[in-house]
C-alpha cells in the first residue's frame, strides 16, 4: 500500500477524471479539424495561395504530433486507474517506494518517484544521443 489515504487518492482519481475529460476534447478538436482540412482538400478546395498551402501543411503536421502526444497522456491515464484498481497507485514502479502526495498532485499520472523519475530521463536521454 502507499502511503496515501483514501480521501487523497479520491481527490488525486478526479484530477485524473477531468485530466481525462480535457484528452479527449482537444483529440475529438484535433481529428475534426484534420477532418475538415482532408474533407476541403478532397473536394478540390484549393487555399489562395502556395503559403497558405504551406501553411497548411505544417498545421497538419503539428496536428498530428499533438495527436501522438495526447494519445500517450491517455495511456499514461489508463495505466494509473489500473494502478489505483490494483491499489498500486503512488507507488514507484521502479523502486517501490512512495512517490508522495505532492509530486501526485502535480502529475497525477506519475507512475515514479522523483529519484527513478530523474535516472530514467537521464537513461533516456543517453539512449537518444547514442549513435545508431
Ligand atoms: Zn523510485
Amino acid at each position: 500500500m502507499s502511503g496515501l489515504s483514501q480521501q487523497q487518492i479520491d481527490h488525486l482519481s478526479q484530477l485524473i477524471d477531468k485530466r481525462w475529460a480535457r484528452e479527449f476534447s482537444e483529440i475529438r478538436s484535433l481529428i475534426a479539424n484534420m477532418g475538415e482540412l482532408r474533407q476541403r482538400i478532397a473536394l478540390g478546395e484549393r487555399p489562395s495561395d502556395a503559403s497558405d498551402e504551406a501553411l497548411l501543411h505544417s498545421l497538419s503536421a503539428i496536428d498530428a504530433a499533438q495527436v501522438r502526444q495526447n494519445v500517450r497522456d491517455v495511456q499514461d491515464i489508463v495505466a494509473a486507474r489500473q494502478r489505483i484498481a490494483a491499489c498500486k497507485y503512488g507507488i514507484c514502479t521502479d523502486c517501490g517506494s512512495d512517490i508522495g502526495y505532492e509530486r501526485l498532485l502535480a502529475y497525477p499520472t506519475a507512475k515514479r518517484c522523483i529519484n527513478c523519475q530523474r535516472g530514467h530521463e537521464e537513461r533516456k536521454a543517453r539512449d537518444a544521443g547514442r549513435p545508431g
